[in-house]
């Protein structure tokens, strides 16, 4: 679990990022339907605005997906609130302890992660944003996540398997690589599809195989083959 977090000087959260427009933020997702506390509680106390340019800070409380550079983006709060609260609802013996993330971006949802699991893995292609994401989980004393610029196509199996995968860029089909990282009862939440609009999809391991749901529509860049 990562530490409190000590926000003093120039970016303290006065105004814009201050604790009551975070409050309005999480208030506006249990609206909308969010119904996990503890993510909710997570995500008001975790500074979304130190995982993007100062530039963009005073919106970080908006429910809207802002870019982090490399053309990437940081998504929107309750498509994390949403991902996360279906991905720890796995029903597996002894708990979600151990989760793969794909697509670290800013860091921002693999913090979330951390503070609700023991150990967090997660992998992006543009390692620019690998180093970034390390310096941030450093400085913010989020030491549970363990970061590797890779192709997350073929997740890490040297530290699976994993109690729970999530892929947050758009893929045009779901990788095999991830399903054989599950345990059984685990759970893939992964947006599926190719155009500007996915769908959330859950796909979670059983004795037999996998069943698949279906959720909200999303929009995410979209998931790429190689490293950058
Ligand atoms: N979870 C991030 C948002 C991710 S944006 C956050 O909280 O900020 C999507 C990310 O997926 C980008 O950083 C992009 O580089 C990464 N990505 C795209 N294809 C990938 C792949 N094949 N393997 C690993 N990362 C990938």
């Amino acid at each position: 679990m990562a530490a409190g977090h000590q926000l003093v000087g120039p970016r303290s959260g006065i105004g814009m990022t201050s604790q009551r427009t975070r409050d309005r933020l999480i208030e506006r997702l249990r609206k909308e339907g969010i119904r996990n506390e503890t993510v909710l509680s997570v995500m008001r106390t975790t500074p979304r605005h130190l995982f993007m340019d100062e530039a963009m800070a005073s919106r970080a409380y908006e429910d809207i997906a802002l870019p982090i550079g490399y053309s990437q983006t940081i998504s929107q709060p309750f498509v994390v609130a949403r991902m996360t609260e279906l991905l720890l609802a796995a029903d597996i013996d002894g708990g979600v302890k151990k989760l793969l993330e794909v697509g670290t971006g800013s860091g921002y949802q693999a913090a979330i992660l951390s503070q609700l699991v023991g150990e967090v893995f997660s992998v992006d292609r543009i390692e620019p944003l690998i180093n970034q994401a390390r310096q941030r989980f450093f400085d913010l004393k989020y030491n549970n996540i363990r970061l590797k610029h890779a192709d997350g196509n073929w997740g890490w199996p040297e530290k699976g398997p994993y109690d729970g995968i999530m892929v947050t860029a758009a893929a045009p089909h779901v990788p095999q690589s991830l399903l054989d990282q599950l345990v059984i009862g685990a759970r893939l939440v992964i947006p599926v599809g190719e155009s500007d609009l996915q769908q959330l999809m859950v796909l979670t391991r059983t004795q037999e195989g996998f069943d698949t749901d279906l959720h909200e529509y999303v929009s995410f860049v979209p998931l790429l083959a190689g490293t950058h």
